[in-house]
């Protein structure tokens, strides 16, 4: 299960009661945080989840709104007695941008890990997740990222009968354990069916519609993306500040094929996104305005 919470939903600016676009997703005991503006802590606190368990932190680029927050969170994390190392990830440029911003937090009790991304599209695997990071197209560089849990193929007795697997093996190697014994080499594939479907979040904003983010949200079963201007007539201001329209990001999510879209960073002016949302739902009905603190709980299908 992927434990997710949009924890603000502002963009440029937190405002009272709507604090600046973060996500953080818990799984299996490890969390992650994508963005840290101003005031994301305070989000986390007022959600009721726990800072000591964030592993990872991923950064989708170095504006303010979105990376502001970090000295403050992690002098509260070191506060909090955290000793394990805690991984970073973002642009090229990572490194150096947060130790800048480490002068005001430079005594830490756990190692920062940087992982920069320099490519297009890469794959980080960790804590039984996997992140992808694809570039965007905003005014600096900018990724957008999925967030993806396999899973395995259900047990096949047939299947493991026929390659003649002792039985005190099997469920061994239905958790995934590989197992050498009697001078031979049992692998899980050697018992299980085809993997079946995992879970699915991609989160991308602060970008233009680019064909990298429907080919990466594919099958997301959440998509939460980025829509600064809801109103008639901002379509020109999102091209020059390399921004989206909710149509935009509506022809995204139909095009990427996604079971549900969350709308997130909403220009400081635009006080009631929910009053925009009917053309968004003519091209894509399952399309919802983000709210500060919306959650869900991302689950295996039923079979
Ligand atoms: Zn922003
Ligand atoms: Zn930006």
């Amino acid at each position: 299960m992927l434990d997710i919470c949009l924890l603000g939903t502002g963009g440029m600016m937190p405002l009272p009661r709507r604090w600046l676009t973060a996500l953080m997703a818990r799984y299996n005991g490890s969390s992650i945080l994508i963005d840290c503006g101003e005031g994301t802590q305070i989000a986390i606190k007022e959600k009721g989840w726990s800072f000591k368990p964030i592993d990872v932190i991923c950064f989708t680029h170095f504006h303010g709104d979105h990376i502001s927050g970090l000295p403050g969170l992690l002098l509260t994390m070191g506060n909090a007695e955290r000793n394990e190392p805690l991984t970073l990830i973002g642009p090229k440029g990572l490194e150096r941008v947060v130790n800048a911003l480490r002068v005001i937090a430079p005594e830490l009790p756990f190692e920062l890990r940087f992982l920069e991304i320099t490519n297009p599209e890469e794959t980080f695997e960790m804590n039984g997740y996997r992140i992808r990071a694809f570039r965007v197209n905003h005014n600096v560089v900018c990724y957008g990222y999925s967030i993806e849990i396999d899973r395995a193929g259900r047990f096949d007795v047939t299947r493991a009968k026929e390659k003649e697997i002792p039985m005190p093996y099997w469920s061994r190697l239905q958790k995934g354990e590989t197992i050498e014994a009697d001078g031979k080499i049992y692998t899980p594939d050697m018992v299980l069916g085809e993997p079946r479907k995992g879970i699915k979040l991609t989160y991308c904003t602060d970008t233009r519609p680019v064909k990298a983010i429907s080919d990466n949200a594919a099958g997301s079963d959440l998509f939460i993306c980025e829509g600064m201007y809801g109103e008639p007539g901002k379509e020109q201001k999102a091209v020059e500040h390399k921004h989206m329209t909710f149509t935009e990001a509506a022809n995204l999510a139909k095009e990427a094929g996604v079971k549900e879209l969350w709308l997130t960073h909403y220009s400081p002016s635009l006080i009631h996104p929910e009053e925009f949302m009917g053309d968004v739902q003519k091209i894509f009905p399952n399309a919802y305005p983000g709210k500060d603190c919306k959650s869900v709980e991302l689950d295996f299908d039923e079979e």
